[in-house]
């Protein structure tokens, strides 16, 4: 089978385990089915998904100038600390923040490598600690918009982390940690305002389960930039990584906007 199109992050599906689908324009490919195949990804060329032009991608997925620009790429989004449209203070599309940061978000702690705390839209959850890799989740609080969010996570940074080791992940080297006892001891740490959103007693913890047939013990990463064409046998899906036998992974998230062929 031969298929062709641009790189998005996978689609998920929260069984056990996770169910992954690439969707290109036209079609798409459930990955569970491909384990333990031989895949082939070849370098076709690039395609902004903003603006749709043929343009080098620069980061997410845009090409430079629509990562300057566009609404969905503000620093915001990386920093929700920096959220203002709960001021009325616009950024960049003061119509289409609002719209994002003005809903339901979810301060967690997530097991992934090491516990790290992230924030997340209600809506997201739990395609958000699937796209990380966690095997674990928890939400800490709800609040009712994207700043009280960002200040929690500020606040909480300096008990956790707030990066994954992807290496970890992938190998599946994690420790055993309670995220309710966790949860629990942290709420000292919150920022007042959002003390009133903290009901801890709630046993809301998230289990994860991947497909992956067995963790490599050394892991590279495929860099469609420097490697165009790729064959190998797929023994796993984690977070938005394939897995191959010869211990690559390839990050499908960090080539969204890139076009390519697959055989399979
Ligand atoms: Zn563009």
């Amino acid at each position: 089978m031969q298929y062709q199109g641009v790189l998005t992050k996978m689609q998920t599906e929260y069984q056990n385990p996770v169910q992954y689908y690439l969707v290109f324009e036209n079609n798409f490919i459930h990955f569970n089915q491909l384990l333990g195949q031989n895949i082939a990804i070849n370098f076709v060329g690039y395609q902004c998904l903003e603006c749709g032009k043929k343009k080098k991608i620069f980061r997410q997925g845009f090409c430079y100038d629509c990562f300057m620009n566009s609404a969905s790429a503000g620093d915001w989004i990386m920093k929700p600390e920096l959220s203002t449209a709960h001021l009325d203070i616009e950024d960049r599309d003061l119509d289409y923040e609002k719209k994002v940061q003005l809903q339901p978000h979810i301060v967690y702690l997530a097991l992934s490598s090491e516990v790290k705390v992230g924030v997340t839209r209600f809506t997201q959850v739990p395609t958000r600690w699937i796209d990380q890799g966690a095997v674990q989740a928890i939400p800490i609080v709800e609040v009712p918009n994207r700043y009280l969010a960002g200040i929690t996570e500020v606040a909480l940074k300096n008990h956790f982390s707030d990066k994954t080791n992807w290496q970890k992940m992938l190998k599946n080297e994690i420790p055993q940690v309670d995220l309710i006892k966790e949860r629990f001891d942290i709420r000292y740490f919150l920022p007042e305002e959002v003390q009133e959103f903290f009901h801890p007693e709630k046993e809301d913890i998230y289990e994860i389960h991947y497909p992956v047939l067995h963790y490599p013990k050394k892991v590279m990463s495929l860099n469609l930039e420097k490697t165009h064409d790729f064959s190998g046998k797929l023994t796993g899906i984690k977070g938005q990584y394939l897995i191959f036998e010869d211990g690559t992974v390839f990050n499908v998230r960090s080539f969204e906007g890139y076009e390519v062929q697959l055989h399979f």
